[in-house]
């Protein structure tokens, strides 16, 4: 797989993408992850990105040209399944759509920054546009950031045994059940006795029962989803 990420600042993807689970999966040549920085075609001598939004609103609009030339020179190269642009409107991020995603090929995530970019990007260009939930935050290397880690440790091989995807929280549509490690009990708080009964079936039953207690008391609403 190949994700390539289009960005002002792309100092904000150093080190998430480098560390890890991500970072091994990177050494591993599970995935292969380019930041570009849309600056390289900024216009003028000073580069310029960005400029006035139309209509007089407050703040800065990434403009059309060096993200279109961005694009361009990367979609020149090789085809993309997804072109995919972070933003506060899109659909929620969750783990359908990271299962969904870590099947592409090559996915291009673009970021917003400042007031977000020339919406002509969006209509001509953009193929999905996802969100990381209901806030602002500053611009999409976050978010991006995010996306690329819920995608990479679902690819074949980037997790060991020990960190197995299957288990985490809404894999199925469940939480996950609590989980425990040494010592057996520690200031007087103890491991429940069935974790040490060593009786798979049991331990398996309790775990179920737990992820569907939680689900119910914390996320009623994936129970829901299930039927
Ligand atoms: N004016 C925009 C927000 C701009 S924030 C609006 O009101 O919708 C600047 C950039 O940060 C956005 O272009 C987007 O790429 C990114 N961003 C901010 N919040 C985000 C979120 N919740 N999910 C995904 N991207 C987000």
């Amino acid at each position: 797989m190949r994700i390539d990420i289009l960005t002002v600042v792309p100092e904000l993807l150093e080190s998430p993408l480098n560390h890890s689970i991500v970072g091994r999966a990177i050494k591993k040549g599970l995935v292969e992850i380019f930041v570009h920085n849309i600056r390289k075609y900024g216009i003028g001598p000073r580069k310029t990105v960005d400029d006035y939004c139309y209509g007089g609103d407050a703040g800065m609009v990434m403009m059309v040209e060096p993200v279109y030339r961005m694009i361009e020179e990367l979609r020149s190269e090789r085809e993309y399944d997804e072109m995919i642009y972070m933003s506060p409107d899109g659909e929620t991020l969750n783990q359908g759509i990271a299962n969904e995603l870590s099947l592409k090929g090559n996915i291009m995530i673009l970021c917003g920054h400042y007031k977000g970019v020339d919406h002509r990007i969006r209509e001509h260009l953009v193929t999905r546009e996802i969100s990381v939930g209901d806030y602002v935050l500053s611009g999409g290397e976050i978010p991006a950031a995010v996306l690329a880690d819920a995608i990479v440790r679902l690819l074949p091989g980037a997790l060991t045994d020990e960190t197995s995807a299957l288990s985490d929280s809404f894999q199925d549509d469940l939480l996950s059940p609590p989980i425990y490690t040494r010592p057996v009990e520690f200031n007087g708080w103890k491991v429940p006795d069935v974790l040490l009964s060593g009786n798979p079936k049991l331990i398996r039953e309790w775990q179920d029962s737990q992820a569907i207690e939680r689900t119910k008391l914390l996320r009623p609403g994936l129970l829901l989803k299930k039927n």
